[in-house]
């Protein structure tokens, strides 16, 4: 694995569990001895994506995942974030950092964005993330460009290929490979994918995620990016989580607000911002992997979602405050 390279930058809190989960990352680890205990009865699940807040397109999903089944959820990201500095302005003044000059971003944004996805991660209730280091150069739609020249040669899919082989995951969690997505987007999806193709034995379901609205102004399209390099199948069938499900005291709260804190956490990422209570539902369609059970096993997760989703966690009224400060 390529890992974080020394970060000399002087941010703020929680420096000895950032560093903790860096050399995590570094060392393989992939899980608690509890979430390992606990494997058989939850569902384990990858993401894997290009950039750090790529995860908010299924948020919800993957807090329900690690809240309602007691699952557990690990993040790879596949590139260091650098090229987002553009929209960074606001964060400027709240970093210290003069983000948007393009070469004082591309030095400091790797490290702010670890920090922020370790934010998000722990709303989501992420149990690891693994981090590749790969270059953020540019936007483009072209996913050679991505993977010839902006990602390291020969480093990548095996990385992934090693996190899916020693995570024992069911499940793996990407950005759906749409024509106009970001080429970055395109190749981590269909890396994922192709690790997942590659592994002997049991091998997790790919799951491909964009966003909708439940009253269909947003509707996705299961097409997918064509390219005769990069071939993969869509298998027929639609799963969706709902993040407006209503819970709680008189009915008031949704996952809408995870989503948000999630997204609040990104703070680097201007743009992204405006996206607070955008996309109302989370949806997804199986990356055909070569299996001929994902269909069963996606609806067995999703399934299950649905029937949770109105019961979040609560905590036992007598947990010490101590925890909650953590
Ligand atoms: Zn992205």
């Amino acid at each position: 694995m390529t890992h974080a390279k020394e970060h000399t930058v002087n941010l703020r809190p929680r420096l000895m569990s950032f560093c903790f989960v860096l050399l995590c990352a570094a060392l393989g680890v992939a899980q608690t001895p509890a979430a390992a205990a606990a494997k058989s009865a939850a569902p384990r699940a990858l993401i894997v994506v290009a950039h750090p807040d790529d995860e908010s397109c299924f948020a919800a999903t993957v807090y329900e995942i690690t809240h309602n089944l007691g699952g557990t959820v690990d993040q790879l990201v596949i590139t260091n974030g650098e090229g987002g500095y553009r929209y960074s302005l606001l964060a400027e003044s709240y970093y210290g950092v003069a983000l948007t000059d393009e070469a004082v971003g591309r030095k400091m944004l790797p490290e702010i964005r670890k920090r922020e996805l370790m934010e998000a991660g722990r709303i989501l209730g992420i149990s690891n993330h693994f981090f590749l280091d790969q270059r953020d150069v540019r936007y483009t739609q072209d996913i050679d460009e991505v993977l010839e020249q902006h990602w390291q040669q020969g480093v990548v899919l095996p990385e992934v290929t090693r996190r899916l082989e020693s995570g024992n995951y069911d499940y793996v969690f990407t950005l759906f490979p749409t024509p106009d997505t970001h080429g970055g987007h395109k190749a981590a999806t269909l890396t994922a994918l192709q690790a997942a193709q590659q592994m002997k034995g049991a091998k997790p379901v790919v799951l491909g995620c964009q966003w909708g609205q439940k009253d269909g102004s947003r509707q996705p399209s299961w097409e997918g990016y064509k390219s005769e390099a990069h071939p993969f199948r869509t298998l027929p069938g639609e799963y969706t989580t709902d993040r407006t499900v209503k819970f709680g005291f008189r009915d008031a709260i949704s996952y809408q607000t995870i989503v948000n804190w999630e997204i609040a956490a990104h703070k680097s990422q201007g743009q992204m911002q405006n996206a607070y209570n955008h996309g109302e539902l989370e949806e997804f369609a199986v990356l055909d992997d070569g299996l001929t059970d994902e269909a069963a096993r996606a609806g067995e997760l999703f399934k299950a979602l649905q029937e949770t989703a109105a019961h979040p966690r609560r905590l036992p009224a007598d947990v010490p405050a101590a925890h909650l400060l953590k």
